[in-house]
């Protein structure tokens, strides 16, 4: 009987010729448990997903009784499901009075495909404008925002009319015009390496696309969902979005994502013609039932009280010769080395001494810290520790 490594190496489609090839069993909490028995230390919450741990209780209760109930019955937006509307109000209420419309899908880029089809049919317009380095998906919308040529190179023609800015550039913010449909953009940069914008960038963002008529489009994929230490990071700034995307963290573990806008926004996708954007399994019961509770974890556990010490403690305790800096904004932290052949090799160490990292898409000298927010500081501690020992020891 082949292994399972090697039925992973035969048959499951590759994206890297170096793949991480752990192989686990359980997960709880922050640690999740290999074939071995070994544990490991989640670090980065799978990328950005775990933000309330594994098999929170409450997301697993929630999952159960759901199955219990129904699975899929219709597609999206025909039939009244109560995780769905359950779901759809609680995010409401997260979120500033005006985005009161929640449009329920199952993924990241998904999520991004539609707020841009919902930004072009509003406005009548074509152009996008995104920032170099951001990462939106890899669907072809998606990736046609991406801010990186060498993941584009290979699949053009992507969309026309996409420009792209420097994030935190006040000045390439003219680029945004009354011809622009949407600036999208992240609130926090992720795998650019963790880039966090100023107070005084965000009111410019906000200004120059109020004033010539773009929608502001925050993708909170990576950053919303408590991340940052707010429920959504763009509450950090005082600004409101116009359409904001989530999903990872949202579903808890499960597949979910959704853009969010006013209803009279949402409201084109019904007319002229109707059916204007459709899903089969967007919002899917099970996965909206998994992002209630995770919402409800979040806010009732009190999980974003003290990211922000917790922050703190990474930042105290990550102190070596070769740690050149360390950016974060809340759980979301970029440890930079000089280079990758730097890093690679303490993030294996730290993997064999039970601590799961990793790097960043567009940054491959910085590792990637994004525990689970549960994480306490003895657990933080005891990572850094390893971090530490990962350094010495290579
Ligand atoms: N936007 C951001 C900021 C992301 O971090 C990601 C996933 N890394 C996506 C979009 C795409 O999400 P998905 O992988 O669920 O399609």
């Amino acid at each position: 009987m082949p292994s399972h490594r090697q039925l992973f190496l035969n048959h499951l489609a590759q994206t890297s010729d170096a793949p991480l090839m752990l192989e686990m069993v359980s997960a709880e909490g922050i640690y999740m448990t290999d074939v071995d028995d070994k544990k490991y230390l989640d670090l980065i919450s799978g990328i950005g997903v775990s933000n309330v741990g594994h098999r929170h209780p409450k997301v697993i209760k929630a999952i159960k009784d759901q199955v219990d109930k129904h699975l899929h019955v219709m597609v999206y937006g025909e039939f009244v499901q109560s995780p769905q509307v359950r779901l759809a109000e609680a995010l409401s209420k997260t979120l500033p009075n005006k985005i009161d419309s929640v449009y329920l899908v199952n993924s990241g880029s998904e999520a991004i495909e539609g707020a841009m089809k919902l930004a072009k049919r509003y406005t009548g317009r074509s152009e996008l404008v995104a920032c170099h380095n951001a990462y939106h998906g890899s669907s072809h919308g998606a990736l046609s925002l991406t801010g990186s040529e060498s993941f584009k190179r290979n699949y053009r023609p992507l969309l026309p009319g996409v420009s792209h800015v420097r994030f935190g550039c006040i000045d390439d913010l003219n680029k945004i015009t009354s011809e622009t449909a949407a600036f999208v953009i992240e609130t926090v940069q992720g795998e650019a390496g963790l880039k966090v914008g100023s107070q005084d960038y965000w009111k410019a963002v906000r200004d120059r696309c109020s004033l010539t008529g773009a929608l502001l489009i925050l993708d909170e994929i990576q950053c919303g969902f408590g991340r940052t230490g707010k429920f959504w990071a763009f509450e950090h700034y005082g600004i409101e979005p116009d359409i904001i995307v989530s999903a990872k963290g949202m579903g808890g573990g499960m597949p979910i994502g959704s853009f969010m806008a006013s209803k009279e926004l949402m409201h084109v996708f019904t007319e002229n013609p109707v059916l204007g954007h459709i899903s089969t399994f967007g919002g899917h019961p099970v996965s909206s039932a998994a992002a209630l509770a995770t919402l409800e974890v979040i806010q009732e556990e009190d999980l974003l009280d003290n990211v922000a010490e917790k922050e703190l403690l990474f930042h105290t305790l990550l102190k070596h010769p070769k740690i050149k800096a360390i950016r974060s904004k809340g759980l979301m932290m970029a440890v930079e080395f000089e280079s990758y052949d730097v890093l690679k090799p303490i993030i294996d160490r730290a993997i064999e001494l039970g601590v799961v990292t990793d790097w960043f898409l567009f940054n491959d000298q910085s590792m990637r810290i994004a525990p689970p927010l549960i994480i306490t500081k003895d657990e933080i501690k005891k990572a850094c520790k390893i971090i530490l020992q990962a350094i010495n020891d290579v």
